[in-house]
This record gives C-alpha cells, structure tokens and sequence, in this order.
C-alpha cells in the first residue's frame, strides 16, 4: 500500500553532502526518489531553514543569505525531479490522486520555519507561486511568527505576533498549508482559533504518550480535528517512547500512537510525518520501502483497512481538497 507523508528533512541530507544525484540517488538517506516507487504516492520535502548558528555544522556557508540558501533547496528538489519520470512535483490533491491513478509518485514542496517571510506578506505570495504549499511557522526559534514549542511554561504559553495571525489568514485565503508542528501551545491555539479551514501538525505524536513538548495534549489533538486537519505520525523515538531521551522504537509503539490520536480526535485527523532524515536513531520501519510494518501493526491496533487507508492516504488529500484547492 502506497502512503502521504507530509515530513521529511531529505533535502538537507542531499544539500550537506553535496549529493551529485540530489536527491534523486541517496543511499544513505531513508528516502529517495527511486526508493519512492511503489512505496510513497506523495512526499512531503522540506526545505528546513536550520538556525543561522548551525550553518556551518550543517555544511551551509556562511555567507549564503536566508533566501538564497532556499532557492539552493528548491534547486536540488526541481533539478532531481526532472531526472526522473517516476516523480513528479504536486501542488494540489487533484494532481497527487492524478498521478496517483497513472502509478506515478507526486513531491510536494514545503517549508520548515517561515523566517525568511520576515514579516512581509507578499513572500508568502512569492512562496506559493514557487510551489510551497505548507509552511511550519517556527522551527526551534522565536521568528516573525511566534514563538517555539518550549520545556519553559511561560515560552510555551506566548501565542502568535500580530504578524503571524495575519499571515495565518493570508496563507489560509492563498492556499499555503499553516503547519503548527514546532510551535508554542500559544501559538497552536492563536491558528486554531483564526483558521477557517483545516490545518496541519505535518509531524507531531501524543504527549498523553510522550511528554515532549513537540507532541500535541489531547485537547489540541481534538481542536485540530473539529477544524477538519490532520497530525502525521513522527517517526523520532523521543517523541514516541514515553522516555524523552529514547533513541530507539518500534513499529507497534508508533501505531499506539495512532491509536490514541484516532480514540481522541476521530480517525479522520491522523496521518504520517516521519521526520525521515530529520534525525538518528534505531527504528524498525527505518525508510521508505518499509511502511508495511507501521500498516500491519495498525491493524493489530483494531484499524481496518478503510482507517489504514485514510491514516496513509485520503485524510491528507482530504486536508488538501479543503485547505488550499
Ligand atoms: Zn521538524
């Protein structure tokens, strides 16, 4: 069974190893576009925007503006696409489920940390004309936004600038996905209560089953599925195990997850964002090809094959049909 997944950090991994292929032929990477065949009907690749500080650990130079350095990804996402026929970039669900019946993957474009609008609506334009269709407002990072998820209950309860609930609904009117994964609680309930349409945590658990501060309580889990949106199950194993520092999980402890978001919100709000190639750890579905896993363990977990079907697939089209076409 092919699946959505709206997360993962492959462009970076392309982008610091300075991949001749992109990320077209990317061995050590849980994804690439070749693996995608037969696996994955749509990929969600990230352009993360790392924190100025990290650059040079990340191999990015630091004289590339923020700009510059997203032009770089979205390069390396266009140009590996091009190479292959097996892939071809989506901006909408009526091209993923067209590509969909043709046996051919879709790539979808989005952003993690909005930093580079820096308080200007018109990048946001700029954006969903180059083809994003979801932004994280924050990463790790206080932005024009607001601010991030935090240990510190006062950071954790600030809630979006007077910018960022504008440009919530600016990016609702034009079609970019908001996507509160990374986000303050404060932030999360400011999008929850301006959007009109659904929304998205591209790649956040349970914090009723793991306490970190990246997961969703049950209350918000319930409030994103009143408006229509979906979670993606995030593969890192500290955001899984109900031990923080874990660096190790299974296929079983994620479907537990899926179990509890589906008895909290409804079947219709749980989806996949694995984080593939956003971190390190030992896992047993450990890349693309290995998503079986995950589907039989859902089905020990009392999902039918109508729920797998919408937790790998249809509620994210769903949310795309919705929210931005
Ligand atoms: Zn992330």
């Amino acid at each position: 069974m092919t699946y959505i997944d709206m997360h993962c950090d492959t462009l970076l991994t392309a982008f610091s190893t300075n991949a001749p292929d992109g990320i077209l032929s990317l061995p050590e990477a849980a994804l690439d576009l070749r693996r995608m065949d037969n696996h994955v009907a749509a990929q969600f690749f990230a352009v993360f925007l790392p924190p100025r500080s990290s650059f040079a650990r990340e191999g990015i130079s630091e004289d590339i503006s923020d700009l510059e350095f997203i032009e770089r990804m979205r390069d390396i996402f266009i140009s590996s696409i091009e190479k292959y026929s097996g892939v071809e970039f989506a901006r909408s669900s009526n091209e993923i489920s067209a590509n969909m019946s043709r046996g051919i993957s879709s790539a979808v474009l989005t952003m993690e940390d909005g930093r580079a609008v820096n308080g200007d609506l018109d990048m946001l334009r700029k954006f969903h004309d180059q083809g994003f269709r979801a932004i994280a407002l924050t990463w790790n990072m206080e932005n024009c936004f607001g601010y991030p998820n935090s240990k510190n209950p006062e950071e954790m309860s600030l809630g979006l600038k007077p910018f960022g609930k504008d440009a919530v609904r600016y990016m609702q009117d034009i079609g970019i996905l908001v996507d509160v994964s990374h986000l303050s609680d404060g932030g999360f309930w400011d999008v929850s209560q301006i959007c009109q349409k659904p929304f998205i945590a591209s790649h956040s658990n349970c914090r009723a089953l793991s306490p970190s501060p990246r997961n969703l309580t049950d209350e918000m889990i319930r409030s994103l599925a009143d408006k229509g949106g979906v979670a993606g199950l995030n593969f890192l194993p500290g955001f899984i195990e109900s031990d923080t520092s874990s660096r190790k999980t299974s296929a079983q402890s994620i479907a537990l997850h899926a179990r509890h978001m589906a008895d909290v919100g409804g079947i219709e709000c749980v989806a996949i964002g694995t984080d593939f190639d956003g971190f390190s750890g030992e896992l047993d579905v450990d890349d693309c090809t290995k998503m079986e896993l995950l589907f039989s363990e859902l089905k020990n977990q009392g999902f039918s094959s109508d729920d797998i079907d919408k937790i790998a697939r249809y509620n994210v089209l769903r949310v795309m049909k919705d929210a931005i076409s």
